[in-house]
């Protein structure tokens, strides 16, 4: 009697532990799967670069155009996410659409060097398969992103220079275009300004001869795949000396994705983030110390670019859709736009 009591009160004391388990265990899914349908599951973030950016500087009408600029290029990277198509293709198009726009300092718009020529670097990355592709120095291509793609894709190398670089663009039936369709007055203008500071400065150094850079543009994308993709393209700096390479042709410096971690692509004073391999020192802060998107942007720019006296920011998104947009500069021309949410476009410091 006493003995089957205990385990009718044992049976009950299950049963109801049960009923608590799963309600438990039912509440926990609701709560994930609430958190997993709120999180965007794809999008994407520009840039056209950082600097000096004020808005005293600005009239109305170049402010319209930037954002007018920015915000098609997002709405076409969102429309190609959107379909379920790749962020590789995502962020090729986007960077192509800035290279041709006269805007921003890549492709089209690109920056004058010492010598009065134009010469650009781009570069790609798979974050599914941390495949890459770039280009340095090219001096005839149209679109320097598509080259790297294809240096990615039908290569067996990373990064390919000068030359080379656009004896492989031929074999591949990419666009080539005669120098001067690089030129534009701006950058003209802006080159004859840098070279006579240079002249009233006789002694100064690499640093000083180069002028503050701003225009360079990047994209980095999550699809609905889950896969993250980042590109970056740009003529470098103002008056910049023969052969000079800067950090957007390099992975790790100023281009880096990988699934695991981030998307990454930078803007700035690209002698810096070669030296401190910014993009991958932020992958890496994921990685290695379990560091949020924010906090490792934070840690990277706003605390070792800027304690060491580098300029630039940085766009980045993570496989959560989170997304960052940090920058030590006056400004930086930045966007993104995630699923189910309007395009948000920003110029200034905020
Ligand atoms: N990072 C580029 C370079 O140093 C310039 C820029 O982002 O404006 O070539």
């Amino acid at each position: 009697m006493g003995e089957s009591l205990i385990m009718k009160r044992a049976s009950k004391v299950s049963y109801r532990g049960t009923r608590i388990l799963i309600i438990s265990l039912s509440l926990v899914f609701l709560f994930c799967a609430k958190e997993k349908s709120e999180r965007p599951t794809f999008g994407l973030v520009v840039h056209g670069g950082a600097g000096t950016i004020l808005r005293k500087n600005m009239t109305p009408e170049r402010e319209k155009n930037y954002r007018l600029a920015l915000t098609q290029a997002l709405s076409a990277g969102y429309g190609i996410l959107e379909g379920g198509g790749s962020s590789l293709d995502a962020v090729e198009t986007v960077v192509r659409m800035l290279e041709d726009s006269p805007l921003f300092n890549a492709g089209k718009g690109a920056v004058f060097t010492d010598q009065g020529t134009n010469e650009l670097d781009a570069s790609i990355m798979d974050g599914s398969t941390l495949n890459a592709g770039a280009v340095a120095a090219v001096k005839h291509i149209k679109n320097p992103v598509s080259l790297a793609r294809l240096v990615m894709e039908k290569s067996p190398h990373v990064l390919m220079v000068g030359e080379g670089a656009e004896a492989f663009a031929r074999e591949q039936g990419i666009e080539l275009v005669p120098r001067d369709y690089f030129y534009t007055e701006k950058r003209w203008k802006q080159w004859q300004g840098s070279k006579k500071k240079k002249s009233d400065k006789p002694s100064s150094s690499m640093l000083h001869v180069t002028s503050p850079p701003v225009g360079t543009v990047g994209a980095t994308a999550l699809d609905k795949n889950g896969n993250l993709a980042a590109a970056t393209s740009t003529g470098g700096l103002t008056n910049k000396k023969f052969g000079r390479v800067g950090d957007s042709p390099l992975i790790g410096a100023g281009t880096y994705a990988d699934n695991g971690s981030c998307a990454v692509s930078g803007t700035g004073h690209g002698e810096y983030f070669m030296r401190f391999l910014v993009a991958y020192d932020i992958s890496s802060l994921m990685t290695y110390r379990g560091l949020s998107l924010n906090e490792a942007v934070e840690t990277v720019i706003m605390q070792k670019l800027t304690q060491q006296g580098g300029s630039g920011g940085v766009i980045a998104i993570d496989r959560k859709g989170n997304v960052s947009m940090k920058f030590n500069t006056e400004g930086m021309y930045r966007g993104f736009m995630v699923e189910n949410q309007d395009a948000v476009v920003k110029i200034y410091k905020e």
